[in-house]
C-alpha cells in the first residue's frame, strides 16, 4: 500500500500544503520516503467538526454495533500483512518478533472491547423502582447507565507505534464508550500511524458509521496537538508521553471555556523493595530478573524499573555483583528516537556528575546519538531524600540503587515517593508480616502493586489497572490498559420518571438485552 504523508480526516484525505517532515530510521539513521505533511488550521477545525457531528449518531450505536466496528478494525489492521510490520520496524528500529507481538496486542485489546460491549453489562445500569404512595412523598423511578462523553483526542505513544498509537488502547476504549475518535500521529512513526489510519477509516465506512467517527492528523504536538485539545467539539483526551508534553495539554484543558478531563500516562520510575528475606533467598535471581526488565526495549517501557530499595545493614554483595556483571555485558542498543536517545545520555550525564550518587556499572557508551548503554548507579538513602531530582524519569536501560538506613528513613522514602504506574516487593512471608506498614504507605502510591515479579510486560484484561497517582499520570482514579480504561470515556446520566418505550435498551423494564443490573440495590 502506498503512503500519501497526509492527514486522514472522516472520508477524505488532507491537503499537501502544511510544514513536512519525514521518519527516520533510527538503526540506519536514513529519512524514509514519504513526506507527511502537517495539518493545516482548516483541517483540524474539519477533523473536529466532524467528530462532533457524528459523535450524537455514533453515541446512540448499540454495543453490538460497536462491537462490529472494533472487530473490522482488528481485521483490517490484520489485513496489512507484513507491510505494517515492515515499515513499524523501520521507523523505530524495534524487532520485527517485537512488532508481530505488538500487532498481536492491539488487535487483542480490540477484540476484547468489542466482547465487552457485545455483551453489555459494563454501562452499569441502575434502576431504582418508584413508588407513588411512599409517604410523605412519592418515590421517584430513576435510572442511570454511563453514556459517552464525545470526541476524543488520542496522542499516539512514540514507544508503542501500534499498540498505544492510531489503534492502541485509548482509541478502543473511545470507540467502544461510543466516542469518535481523532488521533495526533506521533512524528516518530507516521508511516506506522497512516496504515493504521487507513485500517480504522476502511472499517468505520464498511461498518456504515459516520464519516467523523475517526480521522488521523499528522503534525507538531504545540500546534496541531493544542489546536485539537482547544477545540470546542473535543470533549476528552487521551496521550502517553513525558511529563512536560502531558502537563502542557492538562493546562491548556483546564484554561478552556469549557475545561475537559485529560488522561495523561507521564512519568514513572517503577520502584523495587527487596525485603531483608527475599535477599538472603535469591539475591541472583532478583538481580537477573531485575536486569532483563530495566533493559527490556531498551529501557523504554513506562514500567521500567528506575529504583530499586535496599537496606544499608544487608549484605547484597551477590545481587548487586551479578546486576552490575550483567548490565556491563549488555549491548548497547538503538533508541527510538534521537530525541529520546538525547534524554537519556543527559539523564546519564547528570547522575554521573551527582557526588552523591556512585556508578556501579556502565556498559561502554559510544557517542552516537541513537543507541543507548545500561548503567546502574546507586545513593544513599540520605541523599535520595535530599535531592527530588533524583524522583525523576530516566527513560533508558538505567536503574538506580537507593540503600535506605533504617526502617524509618525506608518510610520516609517510601512516604515521599511520587505516584508510581507500578511498585514491585520481594519479599518472603516473614517479610511481609514485618513491613506491614510499608506496604500500607505503598499502596497510597501507586496503581499496581507487584508481589514478587517484574513490572515490564502489563496483561491486558478486565482487573488491569496501568495508572497512578500524578505524575505517573494526570488522573489516578483511571487506567489506560485493559477494558476498565473505557469509564474514562464516559459519564453517568440518570432518566427519572422517563417513559419505557423512550429509555435506552440497557435500562427497559423487561431487560432486553439481558444485561447485568443493579435493581432495587440487588444484582439482576
Ligand atoms: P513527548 O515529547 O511528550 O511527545 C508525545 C506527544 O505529545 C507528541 O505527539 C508530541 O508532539 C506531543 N507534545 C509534546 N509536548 C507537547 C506540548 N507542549 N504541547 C502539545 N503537544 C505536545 O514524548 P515522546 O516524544 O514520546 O518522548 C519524549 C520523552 O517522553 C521520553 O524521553 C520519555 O522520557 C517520555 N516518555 C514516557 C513514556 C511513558 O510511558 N512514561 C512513554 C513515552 C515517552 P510532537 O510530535 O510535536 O513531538
Amino acid at each position: 500500500m502506498n503512503l500519501q504523508g497526509t492527514s486522514i480526516i472522516g472520508n477524505s484525505r488532507g491537503s499537501a500544503t502544511g510544514d513536512t517532515f519525514c521518519a527516520t530510521n533510527p538503526a540506519t539513521r536514513e529519512s524514509l520516503a514519504v513526506d507527511f505533511h502537517a495539518a493545516t488550521t482548516a483541517e483540524v477545525d474539519k477533523a473536529a467538526s466532524l467528530a462532533g457531528a457524528a459523535s450524537i449518531a455514533y453515541g446512540a450505536t448499540s454495543g453490538k454495533a460497536r462491537a462490529a466496528l472494533l472487530r473490522a478494525i482488528a481485521e483490517e489492521i490484520e489485513k496489512l500483512g507484513d507491510a505494517l510490520v515492515e515499515r513499524a520496524c523501520a521507523e523505530t528500529g524495534l524487532p520485527e518478533g517485537r512488532i508481530q507481538m505488538e500487532r498481536g496486542r492491539t488487535c487483542g485489546q480490540l477484540r476484547l472491547f468489542a466482547a465487552m460491549v457485545d455483551e453489555g453489562s459494563w454501562v452499569e445500569a441502575r434502576i431504582d423502582h418508584g413508588d407513588p404512595d411512599r409517604q410523605p412523598l412519592p418515590k421517584p423511578d430513576v435510572r442511570s447507565m454511563l453514556r459517552p462523553v464525545g470526541p476524543v483526542v488520542v496522542f499516539c505513544a512514540s514507544n508503542f507505534p501500534l499498540a498505544f498509537s492510531v489503534a492502541g488502547g485509548d482509541t478502543a476504549a473511545a470507540l467502544a464508550a461510543g466516542c469518535p475518535v481523532v488521533v495526533k500521529a506521533h512524528h516518530a512513526h507516521p508511516g506506522t500511524a497512516e496504515l493504521v489510519g487507513i485500517a480504522v477509516a476502511a472499517a468505520v465506512a464498511s461498518c456504515g458509521l459516520p464519516e467523523g467517527v475517526f480521522s488521523l492528523l499528522f503534525g507538531s504536538g504545540r500546534e496541531v496537538g493544542s489546536a485539537l485539545v482547544r477545540h470546542s467539539s473535543i470533549k476528552a483526551v487521551g496521550f502517553t508521553g513525558s511529563r512536560a508534553g502531558g502537563r502542557a495539554l492538562m493546562d491548556i484543558a483546564a484554561a478552556r471555556p469549557e475545561p475537559i478531563p485529560v488522561y495523561a500516562e507521564m512519568s514513572s520510575i517503577n520502584p523495587v523493595f527487596i525485603l531483608p528475606g527475599a535477599l538472603a533467598e535469591r539475591g541472583k535471581a532478583i538481580a537477573a530478573g531485575l536486569h532483563g526488565s530495566v533493559t527490556l526495549g531498551v529501557g523504554q517501557f513506562c514500567t521500567n524499573p528506575g529504583l530499586v530499595m535496599l537496606g544499608a545493614e544487608l549484605d547484597a554483595s551477590e545481587l548487586l555483583g551479578e546486576l552490575s556483571q550483567l548490565m556491563s555485558a549488555s549491548p548497547e542498543a538503538t533508541m527510538l528516537t534521537g530525541g529520546i536517545c538525547k534524554a537519556y545520555r543527559d539523564g546519564i550525564a547528570k547522575h554521573s556528575a551527582n557526588s552523591n550518587v556512585r556508578k556501579l556499572a556502565a556498559a561502554g557508551a559510544t557517542a552516537d546519538a541513537f543507541t543507548g548503554a545500561a548503567a546502574v548507579f546507586e545513593a544513599d538513602g540520605a541523599a535520595f531524600l535530599a535531592d527530588s531530582s533524583l524522583q525523576d524519569e530516566l527513560f533508558g536501560p538505567a536503574t538506580l540503587i537507593v540503600r535506605h538506613s533504617s526502617r524509618e528513613q525506608l518510610h520516609q522514602i517510601a512516604s515521599a515517593l511520587e505516584g508510581q504506574l507500578t511498585i514491585t516487593i520481594h519479599g518472603t512471608e516473614a517479610d511481609l508480616a514485618d513491613h506491614a506498614e510499608l506496604l500500607q504507605i505503598l499502596e497510597t502510591k501507586t496503581g499496581r502493586l507487584l508481589f514478587n515479579g517484574f513490572p515490564t510486560g502489563v496483561e491486558v484484561c478486565h482487573a488491569m489497572v496501568h495508572g497512578g497517582p500524578y505524575p505517573a499520570t494526570s488522573d489516578g482514579r483511571s487506567t489506560s490498559v485493559g477494558t476498565q480504561a473505557v469509564f474514562r470515556f464516559t459519564r453517568p446520566v440518570c432518566y427519572q420518571n422517563w417513559p419505557d418505550n423512550i429509555l435506552p435498551d440497557e435500562l427497559k423494564e423487561g431487560n432486553p438485552l439481558s444485561i447485568s443490573r443493579l435493581v432495587d440495590g440487588a444484582r439482576a
